[in-house]
């Protein structure tokens, strides 16, 4: 945006005028002879480009100097600022939602590598760490589990409450839900051996 100076006149100003201009500025017209009356003080423009007529705004700049700019030009500037700060919010909300979406591929990924020989699902309880939940009964050798227990073990010392599948989803930049990676790694050391067995089988 364009700023004009304006030459205060030689005369002093009264206080009362300098402190309703520095309150927020004052709008004015520029007249014919290039000239500016801001509440009845004629200022004169230092330089050419604004059309007599132009709606202006006047204020002192933060050198303390009587400058102008044309309304037009200041809604504009205006405009493009929230353009600007629009298209930054909408690129933030885009990268988020990428972001979102990688980490839901990621625990797809993961959690289908995970092969146990009964059906699970991702268990909570109290922590952010996310267990393998037993939907079956599971026996492999020394291991004995039933159903609704994490494959580690890990439960609750106050309650037996320590699954709610409500608290075990995550969304996605899209919305949709989706199962958390596992991260209990007592649970992924304990699964290994499906792994490993599927593997070399
Ligand atoms: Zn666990």
């Amino acid at each position: 945006m364009k700023t004009y100076a304006l030459e205060r006149p030689r005369r002093m100003l009264n206080q009362l005028w300098t402190i309703q201009v520095q309150a927020g500025g004052q709008d004015a017209v520029v007249a014919a002879d290039g000239i500016v009356k801001v509440l009845g003080v004629p200022l004169r423009l230092k330089d050419a480009g604004l059309e007599p007529g132009t709606a202006v705004h006047v204020w002192f700049d933060q050198t303390g100097e009587c400058v102008c700019a044309a309304i037009d030009e200041i809604k504009r500037a205006k405009q493009a600022l929230r353009d600007a700060e629009e298209a930054k919010e909408k690129q933030r909300r885009e990268q988020r939602r990428q972001q979102l979406n990688a980490e839901r591929t990621e625990a797809q990924k993961y959690n289908a590598r995970i092969t146990l020989p009964v059906r699970w699902d991702v268990g909570r309880w109290n922590t952010n760490r996310y267990h393998i939940y037993l939907l079956e009964p599971l026996t492999a050798g020394r291991l004995k589990r039933t159903q609704g227990d994490y494959l580690c073990g890990a439960r609750s010392k106050t309650d037996n409450k320590w699954y709610d599948p409500s608290d075990t989803w995550l969304l996605d930049g899209d919305g949709n839900r989706f199962q958390p990676k596992v991260t209990c790694t007592a649970c992924l050391a304990l699964a290994q051996r499906w792994k490993w067995m599927k593997e070399s089988s």
